[in-house]
């Protein structure tokens, strides 16, 4: 029962429309495997129209596909390492010049080292550059926000964690299940358990994020860009927080 409310929250702020046509910026998303990143990103772009940017996704559809960058980052993957940064800048670059991404786009998952955070800052400093239009487009500093969550928390998080293959929506078995059991409330998909969300691979990931992605958000920090939210709220109270943060910081944008 105490699952009940938790379904109707999610549809809720998924189903809002508040897009205005503002200029959002480039929102990061930081945290370890686990802490919400996906459901939040989601409820942003439902709410300020933008789109979310997952490296991971972008990985594993390049894997599914067989692509070239995709067998290279298979293998790493597979072992809850990170694949090389060139590999990943190059993916971004590629998806930050896109149409929809130019009032805004949401990162989840990158950066994730300090050498692509200081990559990130170098291509939004130039201006991102249409070549087929010829023309450099409108960017400004990202707005940083990292979700804390306690350690057992996120491992119970990481192994309850399910989405549907086909529209992406995340579900968890201990606090956000479907209405019926292991398939997608939206399109009936069975749901399936991400190849890395097994016992042995998550202890991986959560060390590979300790060990590369906390000096990511010291680097943000020391840059005074840096909102740290706590994580193990319910996700509508996280979700009220993010958007106050953004609504703050595009109105700065908007100014400058
Ligand atoms: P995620 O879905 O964000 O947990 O990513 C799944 C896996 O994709 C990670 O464990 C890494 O192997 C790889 N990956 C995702 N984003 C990055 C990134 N920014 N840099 C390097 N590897 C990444």
């Amino acid at each position: 029962m105490a699952n009940q409310g938790l379904r109707g929250e999610n549809l809720r702020f998924e189903n809002t429309t508040g897009d205005d046509g503002r200029y959002i910026g480039p929102i990061v998303l930081l945290g370890p495997p686990g802490a919400g990143k996906g459901t939040q990103a989601k409820r942003i772009v439902a709410r300020f129209k933008v789109p979310q940017i997952s490296t991971g996704d972008l990985l594993r559809d390049n894997v599914a596909r067989h692509t070239p960058l995709g067998m290279q980052a298979k293998a790493v993957m597979e072992r809850g390492d990170l694949v090389s940064d060139d590999l990943v800048e190059e993916m971004v670059a590629e998806r930050l010049k896109r149409d929809d991404a130019q009032r805004g786009f949401i990162l989840d998952g990158f950066p994730r080292t300090v050498e692509q955070a200081i990559w990130l800052d170098g291509f939004l400093k130039h201006g991102i550059f249409d070549n087929q239009k010829g023309k450099k487009l409108k960017s400004s500093p990202p707005i940083v926000i990292r979700m804390d969550v306690d350690y057992n928390l996120l491992k119970l998080r990481l192994t309850g964690r399910r989405s549907c293959p086909t529209c992406g929506r995340i579900y968890n078995v201990h606090s956000q299940p479907a209405n019926v059991d292991e398939v997608c409330d939206v399109d009936g998909t069975r749901l399936v358990i991400r190849d890395d969300d097994r016992e042995e691979v998550i202890q991986e990931r959560l060390a590979t994020y300790e060990r590369l992605t906390r000096p990511v958000a010291d680097y943000y920090d020391r840059q005074r860009r840096l909102h740290v939210i706590n994580g193990d709220r319910q996700p509508d109270q996280v979700t009220e927080e993010i958007f106050q943060e953004i609504l703050r910081h595009s109105a700065a944008a908007e100014g400058r």
